[in-house]
């Protein structure tokens, strides 16, 4: 099939263009053609339309090559043009090719036509695509330029090679700073490390990675981030460079925060709202329903909240939730929440504990705390609150359950005449009035003098010998009977009553020691119990000393019982107090050993003489190998420690023989005595 080619000749005998035309037939096109001689012809014919090649005759009367070409530019048309002539010196064929002339034929050898005219189309296309592809290139690389977007092109190791102008914008750093940097300069750090990790994989697989990131300015401003990094291949498939291209969404992200707020926070006190509440909540019953522990909520309402908002009016009003609200946020650990459920009533959510009645003592310090006034306005205001506690999952396992239940309590609280604390369930309701009643009975036992100290022998294994005693403490209560230990201490610790209950015990124990040697025991000591708090307390050092001038017992003769917990929170006032009872003579045990889950380093740090087995690894000697290797393992290490062995709970002779056996210092128990009211104890061991 024949090729269509529109020919402009500039030629002034009709015959050679019919030689030219007849050519280009025979080479295979099919040439439509004008013949044009002078100037105004070919601008005319130029005009009309568009040509695919201009063939030009060397040699015209009214023309010459030179202006036809010149004309033929001037239209800015990639046109081939191409001169044919007879005999033509090399000079000028050179001068007309560097002019812009495509190439030069002799009319006598027209063979060349055909091949010139196809190779010079090839050249026009190929010139054309060109152009057309750095026509692009030019508008992609203004686009960059221009972008609103922020544009980083690295290397093929992630190295920045180029950041357009809108980053040096935003980032405020310059290329030339940038240049040869990883982006990492930008990290602002909020970026969790796997995010990042995952961002340089999936480009480094050669995947698009797109997502949120939280960048640095320059100057330390953070900003948000919408960025696709995208891996750039080379012919060979691999990758040359990466292109990261993001976008600002630092608005939009504050936008997000904000109705995050406006959601789940209270406007007034900035707590977190009942939505939020809900959610935590929710968290707190599934963490509960998955281990052993508890959760709790509390409800709690200003008694007279309504009474002052209508005297005082919505200012004041509103002034005293906030106020609130922080002496509540006071009152809790970081994981427990506080928040406002509306109006004078706001929820606290009690996470993790480890037993139901610790939703008692937060109660307890709440009512407390909100009792202290508030000064409001130059108002100082007085509040009472009502509180209802649910406790999960023995009440359910259920949000929108314990919320009611919650409020169901707190109206039990309110009709009980108000400022007080309900727990929802009868039972423990009725576990903590008692203890509750046991508490207000406590704080009379020393007035009333209920408290009376039993004693029990401390043997040396090796010899049999009564050597020392421990002072246990008993409350005969008049309607009670003997309240059991354990029980009634625990109420002690919480409540700080122990800090008198413990001076009484340690005065009177000095006192009943002293009287004990007068009646022939002159060696025998004494052991007494000391509660954690009074440790703490600060006033031990000072009790002791009095407590030993008065009684005039030697301190060698006087041995403290603590417990791990003491050293739990390891501090230096801890360490300090029990050095300086050292330094005084006295001798310090650590009780219960075994039980506590502190680690073992303390031993070496505090300064213990005696260590006390707890009963509970001595009741199944020697059959329980567990209790065996425990018992000789701690043997051995108190041994290497330099510390004195006791064995508490020895109940049998089979377990004495054993532990003498074993090099245990001394031993302690049912076996030997059990705990006996003074009187009793001096017959029993004389
Ligand atoms: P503890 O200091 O470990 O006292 C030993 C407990 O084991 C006493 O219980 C004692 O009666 C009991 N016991 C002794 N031998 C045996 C035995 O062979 N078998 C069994 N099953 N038990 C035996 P108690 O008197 O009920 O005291 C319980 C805990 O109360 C004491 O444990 C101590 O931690 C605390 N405690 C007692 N009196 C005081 C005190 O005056 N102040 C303080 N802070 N705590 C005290
Ligand atoms: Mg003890
Ligand atoms: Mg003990």
């Amino acid at each position: 099939m024949s090729q269509p080619l529109k020919v402009l000749l500039i030629e002034d005998s009709e015959d050679d263009a019919q030689l030219v035309i007849l050519e280009l037939r025979r080479g295979g096109f099919k040439p439509e053609y004008v013949r044009v001689e002078t100037a105004p012809e070919l601008r005319e014919a130029l005009g009309q339309q568009k040509w695919d090649v201009v063939l030009s005759d060397y040699n015209l009367p009214e023309f010459d090559v030179q202006s036809g070409l010149a004309i033929v530019q001037e239209t800015g048309m990639d046109i081939p043009f191409i001169i044919m002539s007879g005999f033509v010196r090399a000079a000028d064929v050179v001068q007309y090719l560097k002019a812009g002339a495509h190439d030069f034929l002799e009319k006598d050898d027209l063979a060349r036509l055909v091949p010139a005219i196809e190779r010079e189309l090839r050249e026009v296309e190929v010139r054309k695509q060109r152009r057309e592809a750095e026509e692009t290139l030019h508008k992609l690389s203004r686009a960059v330029e221009q972008s609103p977007s922020t544009v980083i092109i690295t290397d093929h190791e992630g190295l920045i090679e180029y950041v357009n102008p809108k980053f040096e914008e935003i980032t405020g750093y310059s290329t030339e700073e940038i240049r040869g940097k990883l982006p990492d300069i930008l990290d602002s750090g909020i970026m969790p490390q796997e995010q990042s990790d995952a961002l340089w994989k999936t480009a480094r697989e050669g995947k698009e990675w797109r997502g949120e990131i939280c960048n640095q300015r320059k100057d330390g401003e953070m900003f948000w981030e919408y960025a696709l990094v995208s891996p750039i291949k080379n012919t060979d498939g691999e990758t040359s460079n990466y292109v990261i291209v993001t976008e600002d969404i630092t608005f939009r992200k504050e936008a997000e925060e904000q109705l995050y707020r406006q959601a789940n926070y209270d406007d007034l006190t900035s707590l977190p709202n009942r939505a939020l509440m809900f959610d935590r909540l929710g968290q707190a019953v599934v963490r509960a329903r998955d281990s052993s522990r508890h959760a709790a909520l509390m409800t709690i309402e200003i008694d007279n909240f309504k009474k002052i908002d209508e005297t005082l009016g919505h200012e004041v009003a509103d002034g005293l939730l906030q106020a609130v609200g922080q002496r509540l946020e006071e009152c809790i650990s970081s994981v427990e929440t506080v928040s406002r459920l509306g109006g004078g009533e706001f929820a606290i959510i009690l996470p993790d504990m480890e037993s139901a009645f610790q939703a008692r003592t937060v109660a307890r310090n709440v009512r407390k705390q909100l009792a202290e006034p508030f000064f409001v306005d130059d108002h100082e205001l007085f509040t009472t609150i009502s509180i209802g506690i649910t406790v999960c999952p023995v009440d359910g396992d259920d949000s929108g359950i314990l919320l009611r239940n919650a409020k169901v309590a707190m109206e039990k609280a309110k009709e009980d005449g108000r400022n007080n604390y309900r727990f929802f369930s009868q039972k423990m309701n009725k576990e903590a009035m008692e203890r509750l009643s046991l508490e207000t009975d406590l704080r009379r036992t020393l007035e009333r003098e209920e408290l009376v100290l039993f004693y029990q022998p401390i043997v040396e294994a090796a010899t049999n010998k009564v050597v020392s005693a421990e002072a246990l403490l008993r409350w005969q209560h008049p309607e009670r009977g003997l309240v059991p230990t354990e029980q009634f201490i625990s109420v002690a610790e919480e409540t700080g009553l122990i800090v008198p209950i413990g001076e009484w015990v340690l005065r009177t124990a000095c006192k009943q020691a002293v009287q004990m040697q007068q009646s022939g025991f002159p060696e025998v000591g004494i052991a007494v119990n000391a509660s954690p708090e009074q440790v703490w307390s600060g006033t031990l050092v000072g009790l002791v000393r009095e407590a030993l001038d008065e009684s005039g017992l030697k301190p060698e003769h006087l041995d403290l019982e603590v417990t791990e917990s003491v050293c739990m929170d390891d501090m230096p006032q801890t360490v300090a107090t029990l050095d300086q009872l050292k330094a005084m003579g006295v001798r310090i045990s650590i009780d219960d050993f075994g039980t506590g889950y502190s680690s073992l380093s303390y031993l070496k740090r505090y300064p213990f003489h005696t260590l006390k087995i707890d009963r509970a690894f001595v009741g199944e000697l020697p059959s329980n190998l567990d209790d065996v290797a425990l018992v000789e393992a701690v043997l051995v290490m108190a041994k290497r420690l330099g510390l004195q062995v006791l064995a508490e709970g020895v109940e049998t002779e089979e377990q004495r023989q054993y532990l003498t056996s074993r090099q245990c210092d001394l031993l302690q128990g049912y076996f030997f005595s059990r705990p006996l009211p003074f009187d009793e104890f001096l017959l029993q061991i004389g």
